[in-house]
C-alpha cells in the first residue's frame, strides 16, 4: 500500500528525492581496495579506552589501504550529549597518533564532501528517505502509546512468545492511509515503523570479517526508524549515513552485532549496496576465575584519562592495543625492535574472536619494553612533558637539574639488554627521588632501608671507614668494585660467599654488606641500578656530602 498523501502530510517541503543524495554522495574515487572506515561516537564526553581501540583499527585499516577515515558525530540522542566532547574526541585520538581525514573537524565545523557529518544536522537527508519509504508502503507511522506498547511487551512476554512490535502484534501495521490521516490531523503523536518483509523462518548468511561467516534469522522488527522528537534511530541513521558516506568498512562493537539482522534488512529495503562488517570483540577484564566486560564505573583502566593521569606514554599503550588486535604484534615487535608501529600490518581475520583481555600486567610489560627502547632524551622529554601536568615538584626538580637527569634516565640504556624499570611516569619518582637533595634528605629515618643482615651501627661504621678510603676516581665499575672490596676486607667483610658460608662467625658480614651499607648512605634503599654509576651521576662532591649525613643520622 502506498502512502503518498500521507508522506506528503508527514513530511511537507522535503527539498529533494533520494535520487538526489544518491548522485550528491557518488562512490569514492579511491584506488582499488582503499577502505572507508568511521569513527562515529556519541558525544558522551567520556572516552572509553575500547572507544580508542575500535577507532585505532578503523584507522590502521584505512590508512594501511590509503582510504579515508572519519569522523561522525552521532548525536540523535540530545538528552546525552556534553559541550566539549567532539573537541575532546578529536584530541583523544590525535594524542593516540590517530587524525581524521575527513568529518567533523571541531564543535562547529568539518571537512569533506560527504556532510554534513553531525547526524543533527542530517535530518532533512533521513526526513527524505524515510518520505520515499511511506510513499512505497515500506514504512508506516504507528500510533501507539508507550503504555500500550509496554502492555504489549507484558503480554508477550507472560505468554512466552518473542517479544516486540511485529507481524499481528504490530497494531498499526496495516493502518490505512485515511485513519492514518485522521489520526495525524487530530493532533495525535506517532512515530515511524519500518513495515519489515522479513520471516524469521528465513535463515541469512553473512559473513563477518572478524567473526567469519555466521547466520541468523531474518529480522521480522518493525523497527522505529523515526523517534518521535523527528530524528532517527541508531539503525535507520547508521544504514543511510554509512551508505551515502560510502564507508566500505563498518567496523564497530560486538554490542551491535544482535542489531546486524536489523541493519541487512534496511540497507535492503532502502535499496543500498551493503558495507563489509566487522564486529569487534568486547574488551574484557578477568576477574578471578571469571571474564567481564571493562567497565565505566568500576575499573580507573576504562577511562582514557588514567592512561594520561599515571603516565603511560600513548605509544606503550598503542602498541599494547596492537597487541590485543593481532596477537602476532609481539613477534612482529621482536622482529623489528627499532620498527614503526605504523609499519605492522593489521589484519581483521586474524583477530580473536571472543573477548578480548585486557591486561594491565601485560600493558606494563609492553610499555617497559617501549620505554627501554627510547633514547635518555625522549624519556627526559616525555617525562618532563607528563610531569609539568601531573607532578610540578618532579618537574621542577628535574628540568633545574637537566644534565644529571638526562644521565639518570641514560642508566643501563646503551648495553643489548638495556634497563626496563619504569612502565609509567609515575614510577620514576620513587624510583630516582635519591638523586634530588631535596627529596632525598627530605626522608625520615624510618623510610631508610638497610640490607637485613646489617643493623645502622654497622652502616656507619662502615661509611665512616669506606669515606676515608674509597677512590672516587677508580675508573672503572670493576676497579672501583676491587677498591671496596678491599675496604670491606679490612673491616671484616668476606668477599667470597662460601668462605663466609663455611666460617660465618669469622666474619662481620659479606661484602653485599659493605655495598649495602653504600648505597643506603646514597640512596636509602636496598635496591637501585648500579652503584658505581650513580656515584658517577652524583659526583664526588655530592657522595661524599651524603656520606657525613648519613654518619649524622
Ligand atoms: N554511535 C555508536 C556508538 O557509539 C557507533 C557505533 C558504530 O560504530 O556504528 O556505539
Amino acid at each position: 500500500m502506498a502512502f503518498e498523501k500521507l508522506a506528503e502530510l508527514i513530511f511537507p517541503n522535503v527539498e529533494h528525492d533520494r535520487e538526489y543524495y544518491i548522485e550528491k554522495y557518488p562512490k569514492r574515487n579511491l584506488k582499488e581496495g582503499a577502505r572507508v572506515t568511521r569513527c562515529a561516537p556519541s558525544p558522551t564526553g567520556f572516552q572509553h579506552i575500547g572507544g580508542v581501540f575500535a577507532a585505532l583499527i578503523n584507522e590502521r585499516l584505512a590508512s594501511q589501504s590509503e582510504g579515508v577515515f572519519y569522523l561522525r558525530i552521532e548525536d540523535t540522542d540530545q538528552k546525552r550529549e556534553v559541550e566539549g566532547a567532539i573537541e575532546d574526541t578529536i584530541m583523544t585520538m590525535h594524542k593516540f597518533g590517530m587524525d581524521f581525514s575527513e568529518g567533523m573537524t571541531g564543535q562547529e565545523t568539518s571537512k569533506g564532501e560527504y556532510g554534513p557529518y553531525r547526524q543533527s544536522e542530517r535530518a532533512e537527508i533521513y526526513r527524505t528517505f524515510a518520505k520515499d519509504l511511506l510513499i512505497k508502503g515500506l514504512a508506516y507511522p504507528d500510533f501507539c502509546t508507550p503504555e500500550e506498547l509496554a502492555a504489549l511487551r507484558e503480554e508477550q512476554i507472560a505468554n512466552k512468545i518473542t517479544p516486540g512490535y511485529y507481524g499481528e502484534y504490530a497494531k498499526y501495521r496495516n493502518i490505512t492511509e485515511e485513519e492514518a490521516i485522521e489520526r495525524i490531523n487530530n493532533g495525535e503523536t506517532y512515530i515511524i515503523r519500518l513495515k519489515s518483509p522479513g520471516n524469521i523462518e528465513n535463515r541469512v548468511e553473512f559473513h563477518d570479517l572478524i567473526k567469519g561467516d555466521i547466520s541468523f534469522p531474518e529480522n521480522n522488527q518493525d523497527v522505529v526508524l523515526i523517534k518521535g522528537d523527528g530524528l532517527p534511530t541508531y539503525h535507520f541513521a547508521h544504514a543511510i549515513d554509512d551508505y551515502l558516506m560510502r564507508t566500505t568498512d563498518v567496523i564497530r562493537g560486538e554490542e551491535w552485532l544482535s542489531s546486524l539482522p536489523i541493519h541487512v534488512q534496511l540497507f535492503e529495503v532502502l535499496g543500498f549496496e551493503r558495507p563489509n562488517y566487522a564486529h569487534i570483540p568486547t574488551i574484557m577484564k578477568q576477574e578471578g576465575g571469571s571474564k567481564r566486560k571493562l567497565s565505566k564505573r568500576k575499573d580507573a583502566e576504562a577511562a582514557v584519562s588514567y592512561y594520561h593521569e599515571v603516565g603511560y606514554p600513548v605509544v606503550c599503550v598503542i602498541e599494547y592495543l596492537l597487541n590485543i588486535v593481532n596477537s602476532s604484534y609481539e613477534e612482529w615487535r621482536a622482529e623489528n625492535p627499532t620498527a614503526d608501529y605504523h609499519e605492522f600490518h593489521v589484519a581483521l581475520e586474524k583477530m580473536s574472536k571472543s573477548g578480548a583481555l585486557f591486561d594491565l600486567v601485560k600493558l606494563n610489560d609492553v610499555s617497559k619494553d617501549v620505554i627501554a627502547r627510547m633514547s635518555a632524551n625522549e624519556v627526559y622529554e616525555q617525562y618532563t612533558e607528563w610531569a609539568k601536568v601531573y607532578d610540578e615538584e618532579m618537574y621542577n626538580l628535574v628540568i633545574s637539574n637537566e644534565t644529571m637527569s638526562k644521565e639518570i634516565f641514560n642508566i643501563d640504556k646503551d648495553g643489548p639488554k638495556p634497563r626496563k624499570d619504569f612502565a609509567k611516569w609515575d614510577e620514576v619518582k620513587d624510583k630516582i627521588f635519591y638523586f634530588y637533595d631535596e627529596l632525598f634528605y627530605n626522608e625520615t629515618a624510618e623510610q631508610i632501608e638497610l640490607p637485613k643482615t646489617l643493623s645502622l651501627e654497622n652502616a656507619k661504621a662502615v661509611i665512616e671507614e669506606y669515606a676515608k678510603k674509597f677512590n672516587f676516581n677508580a675508573g672503572s665499575q670493576e676497579n672501583w668494585f676491587e677498591d671496596l672490596k678491599v675496604i670491606g676486607a679490612e673491616l671484616g667483610y668476606c668477599a667470597n660467599r662460601k668462605e663466609y658460608k663455611a666460617n660465618p662467625d669469622s666474619y662481620k658480614g659479606m661484602i653485599s654488606d659493605v655495598a649495602g651499607a653504600v648505597r643506603s648512605a646514597l640512596s636509602h634503599r636496598t635496591n637501585t641500578p648500579d652503584l658505581y654509576t650513580i656515584m658517577q651521576i652524583m659526583g664526588e662532591e655530592k657522595v661524599r656530602e651524603r656520606f657525613n649525613k648519613f654518619l649524622e643520622i
